[in-house]
């Protein structure tokens, strides 16, 4: 079983067609996608419509759940709340739907699948050692997948510490060694310093994981985002990475 792992697109078309464009050069069995599909960025209604022909497992993320009225956007910062409103704007129905449809946590292959952690599968960002330690202590299966922070991890529980660190493009984990906590890292906001579009290769059998980046044009996803008058902030931020 081969699984391709993407996250927090957030209504970035052109990072999501390069990057299933990476993954299609060598199909895997199934993707599995950590929610935060739209949000910040452009084309929402694209980016929802391909995710739901294309994703196998899906999960919904904050920002889906603001812009579906089920969390209060008065709780996201000025320029995500200001984007999320735009959002309600102009998501067809046929979207709404699907985001509707999609649960913030999931189990699948021996994976235990959350948007943000599962202590708080909507909120919580896993950056510190404590939320990596509390991650893994309340999940039971090998691997633990969460998305949400826009930063690609691979941390181990190894003994009563943990090991692993930031994921970088090329970093391999061997899932043989023990239980795993991976964040993909973000196809659509990419928040690690390296603003290439984020994806995560796993080989179940075999027990890899490897950490991918792939360059999109992300002058064309600025460009879009001026024209739709969204905060100049989130288009700055996508030519850097942060
Ligand atoms: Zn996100």
């Amino acid at each position: 079983m081969r699984v391709a792992v993407i996250s927090d697109i957030h209504a970035n078309l052109h990072a999501l067609e390069h990057v299933l464009e990476a993954i299609d050069s060598r199909p895997p069995d199934v993707l599995w996608c950590l929610g935060d599909l739209v949000g910040y960025g452009p084309r929402p209604n694209e980016v929802t419509e391909i995710v739901r022909e294309r994703a196998d497992l899906c999960l919904v993320g904050n920002h889906d759940l603001g812009i579906l009225g089920r969390l209060d956007l008065d709780e996201f910062a000025p320029d995500a709340a200001a984007s999320a409103r735009w959002t309600q704007t102009v998501l067809l129905d046929e979207s709404r739907a699907y985001l509707e449809s999609l649960s913030p946590a999931a189990e699948a292959e021996g994976a235990e699948l959350f948007h943000a952690s599962p202590r708080d599968p909507v909120w919580e960002y896993v950056l510190s050692p404590e939320a990596a330690h509390a991650a893994l202590d309340l999940t039971k299966e090998p691997l633990v997948l969460v998305g949400h922070s826009h930063v690609a991890l691979a941390i181990m529980l190894a003994g009563d510490g943990l090991e692993g660190d930031l994921a970088p493009e090329g970093t391999e984990a061997d899932l043989a060694r023990g239980r795993w906590l991976l964040n993909p890292g973000s196809v659509g906001q990419p928040r690690d310093g390296d603003p290439r579009a984020a994806w995560l290769e796993l080989d179940l059998p075999a027990g890899s994981a490897r950490f991918r980046r792939v360059a999109y044009p992300v002058e064309r996803t600025q460009a879009e985002m001026r024209e739709r008058e969204l905060p100049e902030a989130l288009a700055e931020r996508l030519a850097h990475g942060v």
